[in-house]
């Protein structure tokens, strides 16, 4: 069976890239009827912070990418990792080295003054001199003839001659286990069939083989995704912008387009660029990942974000709607139904955050109107024409549309001026400001009352 897994260390919020690799793994798994695993890597203890690991959890919540099974923490497996690293011991698969940090460094400086690459030169590999009371650290007996080969999902075959590699610390001094190798025994232990990743791992792919073939333990298919970067060519950072997921939901985008956006970001089915989970499910494969770096592009996010906000069913943007109604306070319990509101705004926004912001008329008065549209459409000359409407809409038997749009229409004829004199003055005074959808569907949707004293106030 099929399992795969996402595997960050806790020591930052879930950023873009890792939001990908998170996603292509889930993708994965879903698409082959399998199971997904979240793993939290938090054996560098003075990095990892539980804000971290909720910060993770959240945005993954949020995109929706739920995990079958876990969270495991390696810090709880230590117990696991330290039988094994003694079973390796025990077989001479692994060795205790007592090289002092003054030695290596020492090995270090001569191998680069030889103009060879730096590496352990296995001093402690056969020796049992051991001293009774120094430090040790234990290093894997890594095979030091043939090579590791690999077939990469996105990078095709990849061979790595072991006398490239020296000898891995698997456990350091103060008895805790090293990163390569906790990864090794989880992948086995939990029974990952694919190692989705990003490809600064890949390194460290031949290493963790070895290990796995040391303890008897399946080879899993590799998978390793290419980085992201910014739109001037460097890898994607903080510079770039919000690269963490929950900044996005913070700006106002659906994780719909954001996931839209991530699957595309490396990915592509011909030249879809609209996928719904479901599709992306159906038609997910690793092999089409493309092995180039890719660009984030943000015009295209936003793109994506507007045709969400546009074409969601209108309970998926209310639901997520709630948390920028909260944050920016306005309270819709008094004024039409949201989907109402919605259904005409929707296209005017790029984001829900603006969404919010341009719809505060809807539920709540002001005392102020827009500096600009004022000066331009509340001059005194408007006066007139609004006096006339306002007694049109208040005289009106039915608050809708149709009879809204004709008191318009029949102010503009008998003042013989055209609709922009009545109409423009009318949505500053009725809006406080100079942009709203059409005017008869705006009005329509707030409370007639409330209208007929916006414009009283136009002219205070
Ligand atoms: N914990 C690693 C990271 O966050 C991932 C390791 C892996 O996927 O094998 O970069």
């Amino acid at each position: 069976t099929i399992k795969t897994r996402f595997a960050p260390s806790p020591t930052g919020y879930l950023h873009v890239g890792g939001a990908r690799t998170a996603l292509y793994s889930w993708l994965f798994a879903k698409a082959n009827q399998g199971e997904f695993v979240l793993r939290i890597e938090d054996t560098d203890l003075e990095r990892s912070t539980q804000q971290a690991i909720d910060a993770i959890m959240d945005g993954m919540n949020w995109l929706g990418l739920e995990w079958n099974e876990g969270p495991y923490y390696q810090t709880k497996r230590f117990d696991r990792y330290k039988s094994l690293i003694q079973q390796l011991l025990d077989e001479g698969k692994a060795y205790k080295c007592f090289c002092t940090p003054e030695e290596l460094e020492e090995m270090r400086e001569k191998q680069m003054a030889a103009g060879e690459k730096p590496r352990y030169n296995g001093l402690w590999r056969d020796r049992d001199d051991h001293p009774s009371d120094q430090p040790f650290v234990i290093r894997f007996k890594n095979p030091q003839t043939g090579s590791v080969v690999f077939d990469d999902k996105i990078r095709g075959r990849i061979e790595v001659a072991n006398s490239e590699l020296d000898d891995l610390i698997i456990q350091r001094s103060d008895g805790s286990p090293t990163y390569n190798f906790c990864v090794v025994v989880d992948d086995w232990d939990m029974g990952i069939s694919h190692v989705v990743r990003g490809e600064d791992h890949i390194n460290n792919t031949p290493r963790q083989i070895n290990i796995l073939q040391a303890l008897g333990a399946p080879i899993p298919t590799y998978a390793h995704v290419s980085m992201i970067l910014g739109d001037d060519g460097k890898k994607l950072s903080k510079r770039h912008g919000a690269v963490s997921v929950m900044q996005y939901r913070d700006d106002g985008f659906l994780p719909q387009a954001l996931l839209n956006y991530l699957v595309r970001l490396g990915w592509s089915h011909g030249d879809q660029e609209i996928f719904s989970l479901e599709e992306m499910i159906e038609l997910f494969s690793l092999e089409a990942i493309n092995k180039a770096a890719s660009a984030f592009n943000t015009e295209k996010l936003i793109w994506l974000n507007q045709h969400y906000i546009k074409s969601s069913p209108v309970e998926e943007v209310i639901d997520h709607l709630q948390w920028h109604l909260a944050e920016q306070k306005l309270d819709v319990s008094n004024g039409p139904s949201l989907a109402e509101v919605i259904k005409i705004q929707a296209d005017r926004v790029k984001t829900l955050k603006e969404l919010v912001e341009i719809s505060r008329y809807f539920f709540e008065d002001f005392t102020e109107f827009d500096a600009n549209a004022a000066k331009k459409h509340l001059r005194p000359v408007a006066k007139e024409p609004l006096k006339l409407v306002q007694q049109k809409l208040a005289d009106l038997a039915d608050w809708t549309p149709e009879a809204i749009q004709a008191a318009i229409n029949q102010t503009a004829e008998e003042l013989s001026v055209g609709m922009g004199k009545v109409g423009m003055p009318l949505r500053v005074a009725s809006t406080g400001g100079g942009n709203s959808p059409s005017l008869d569907v705006t009005l329509a949707l707030i409370d007639r009352q409330k209208i007929i004293n916006r414009i009283d106030l136009a002219f205070e």
